[in-house]
């Protein structure tokens, strides 16, 4: 990592089909969590970061691991990336950034989330996707039916880790991290550190860069 957090984002070294996507949503440049964290993800280092909404967090993790995405495809209801998140409407929202930032990659980007057929699931995820980005429920729902395998996972992240356990799915995370494969990248996000945090990244991370970001973007 270098000693000063970069300032632009072309210090960052994303590529440039990336940087179109930023350039034309008018971002000027890295907010604090994304000049941290992302030169960290970029590497392969799992990350631990303390961040709220309104920081750019999902920028912070989507941006490294789309730039680290290989060009092969996932296969018939794999994914390559997966996202957890407490609720729908997160799911929602870090889909749609998801999809914009990688329109120009190509990549294909999947939410999926309780309250919504299984079936209009199924079908995409049965061609394969790129980015899934799931509530916890739902995605052991999908993976105890094996129309989501994550034999092939490259990466996970987990966002608004804290808001997942305070309603209650702790078990259901311990359930889906522990079918990912050993070697994946892993990234934990929450608002705040308290020790049941602290646990599951002593558990699920591998000597994490450790972020920590107070204010929103201005
Ligand atoms: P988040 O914390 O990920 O929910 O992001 C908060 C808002 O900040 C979203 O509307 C993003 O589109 C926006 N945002 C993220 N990164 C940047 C950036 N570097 N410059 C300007 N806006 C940004």
């Amino acid at each position: 990592m270098t000693a000063t957090p970069p300032t632009n984002f072309d210090q960052l070294g994303l590529k440039p089909e990336l940087n179109a996507a930023l350039a034309e949503l008018g971002y000027e440049e890295p907010t604090p969590i994304q000049s941290q964290a992302i030169p960290a993800m970029l590497e392969g280092r799992d990350v631990l970061a303390q961040a709220a909404t309104g920081t750019g967090k999902t920028a912070a993790f989507a941006l490294p691991l789309l730039h680290r995405l290989g060009k092969s495809k996932a296969g018939p209801f794999e994914a390559r990336i997966v996202v957890v998140g407490p609720t729908r409407e997160l799911a929602m929202q870090v889909a749609e950034a998801m999809k914009r930032y990688g329109q120009r990659l190509g990549v294909s980007v999947l939410a999926v989330y309780g309250g919504q057929e299984m079936s209009r699931q199924i079908g995409p995820l049965k061609r394969g996707v790129d980015v899934v980005v799931a509530t916890p429920g739902r995605a052991l729902d999908h993976i105890r039916r094996k129309t989501l395998k994550l034999g092939s996972v490259e990466a996970v992240v987990l966002d608004e880790a804290d808001e997942m356990l305070d309603l209650g799915f702790a078990e259901d995370l311990e359930t889906i991290l522990n079918e990912l494969p050993e070697k994946r990248q892993a990234a934990l996000f929450s608002a705040t550190l308290p020790s049941r945090i602290a646990a599951l990244a002593e558990n699920h991370l591998k000597n994490p860069v450790r972020v920590k970001i107070a204010q929103e973007v201005a």
